[in-house]
């Protein structure tokens, strides 16, 4: 397999004296083969990344990537892009902060440019109750050796002009900072796990939908796909809100729901706001996008539901929510709206484990905030489906600590917010 062609500032003078004729594709459209090591279901980003880090980490490549749709169409095309690891947890702390430290350099290993943006996030304490939650996450993340601080209203408002600090029924008593949390481009992060998976040999199989899991002797052998049926020694179900319909084929179920979750994007407007400002309690939480657009994150919906649109009370609620905080955002027009099926447990944390049928491993339960955690989850699930047993970042998140009562609660953390 030659090795793709690197990205660089040389290479695109070149192509630029010679019309762009020599771009290579970013990653291969192979046929399946009838046989693979390992088979990911799901091209999002936490499917590419475990396959990346299959093939860079244990040096596994023989490995394909199966989405019944287009790669990172999913959550991963869809969400806020939020990037931080101020969780309280330490086992949350540990995936979401070894993610977040992938990302810094992310750019330049995959040399795809995902433009991760370590602009700050902050998450506005708007009642007492909040503050106090917050201060202790930020001891919490001290001694987890993440870098948070809790500030006051002065150094928010030196940070964000535009907030309302004195807003009639929540003004803002301080906020949890993370200076080195931030953005990234979404797809940006799926093309460039993508590229590399494909560089190391991988098979990308997209419009291909698992319909089936074989299996004998309780352990897997393969797949029934709308392309045919594959053979594998080795299974990872990455489908994020599907999960729950894949393990019903592979035999097992899980505790999870899924639900919508929304966001929606403003017109395009000059710069504003240079940091991600997440306001739990009025519920919502917005960014400016390098193109000048506010991305604007909602509420999950109430009920269970597979549904990828976007629904006007939404946005009301969000948006009537927003601009107790953000007056000026009253003016915008709103651009698009959608919607992301998004898998939660009643813990709000990750399923990183083995299953019930041998040799299939699950990562699903990201729920509203995965983006966030794609390079560690991947790092981790990669380590767990090499080696058949979680290492220290996958450990805490089995399956089993449903059954045993260990829960890891991020309800706070990670309820909706990101
Ligand atoms: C509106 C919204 C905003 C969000 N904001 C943030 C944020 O700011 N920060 C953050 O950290 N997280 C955020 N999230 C959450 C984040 O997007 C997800 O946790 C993450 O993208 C999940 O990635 P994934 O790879 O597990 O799933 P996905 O990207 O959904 O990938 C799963 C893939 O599996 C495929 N699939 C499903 N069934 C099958 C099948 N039978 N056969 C083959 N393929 C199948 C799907 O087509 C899909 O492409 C947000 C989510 C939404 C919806």
């Amino acid at each position: 397999m030659p090795p793709k062609r690197r990205y660089s500032a040389f290479a695109i003078a070149r192509e630029t004296l010679r019309q762009h004729a020599g771009w290579d594709r970013a990653w291969a459209d192979r046929p399946m083969k009838p046989r693979y090591d390992v088979i990911i279901v799901g091209a999002g980003g936490h499917g590419l990344a475990t396959a990346y880090y299959l093939g860079k980490n244990f040096g596994i490549t023989n490995v394909a990537i199966l989405e019944k749709g287009w790669l990172g169409g999913g959550n991963t095309g869809r969400n806020t892009t939020i990037i931080r690891s101020n969780y309280l947890q330490d086992p949350s702390a540990a995936i979401y902060e070894k993610a977040r430290s992938l990302y810094e350099t992310l750019s330049q290993e995959l040399n795809y440019n995902i433009m991760f943006s370590p602009r700050g996030v902050m998450m506005l304490a708007q009642t007492e109750h909040e503050k106090r939650g917050y201060l202790r996450t930020a001891h919490a993340n001290a001694l987890q050796g993440v870098q948070t601080e809790f500030i006051g209203p002065d150094r928010v408002m030196e940070l964000c002009p535009i907030i309302n600090i004195d807003g009639p029924r929540y003004p803002v008593l301080g906020a949890l900072w993370q200076a080195r949390g931030g953005t990234a481009r979404h797809d940006a992060v799926a093309w460039g796990y993508a590229r590399a998976c494909s560089d190391m040999g991988m098979d990308i199989i997209q419009k291909c939908e698992v319909t089936g899991v074989r299996s004998a002797g309780g352990k897997v052998t393969g797949l029934e796909t709308s392309r045919g049926p594959v053979d594998c020694d080795k299974l990872g179900l990455v489908v994020a809100g599907h999960s729950g319909h894949l393990a019903e084929m592979a035999g097992f179920r899980l505790p999870i729901e899924s639900v919508s979750l929304q966001a929606l994007v403003s017109e395009p407007i000059k710069p504003c706001m240079d940091v991600v400002v997440m306001a739990n309690t009025v519920h919502g939480y917005m960014s400016q996008s390098d193109k000048g657009e506010m991305v604007i994150g909602g509420g999950a919906d109430g009920y269970n539901n597979y549904t990828q649109r976007g629904s006007f009370h939404h946005i009301e609620e969000t948006v009537r929510a927003l601009v107790e905080t953000f007056p000026m955002i009253s003016r915008l027009k709103m651009l698009r709206q959608w919607g992301g099926i998004v898998d939660m447990t009643g813990d709000r944390s990750p399923i990183l484990s083995t299953t019930p049928l041998g040799n299939c491993f699950i990562n699903c339960g990201w729920g509203t905030g995965g983006f966030k955690a794609i390079p560690g989850s991947g790092w981790a699930m990669a380590e767990l489906m090499a080696r058949g047993t979680p290492g220290a970042l996958a450990a805490e998140f089995g399956l089993n600590r449903f059954r045993e009562g260990r829960f890891i609660d991020e309800s706070v953390a990670a309820g909706v917010a990101h």
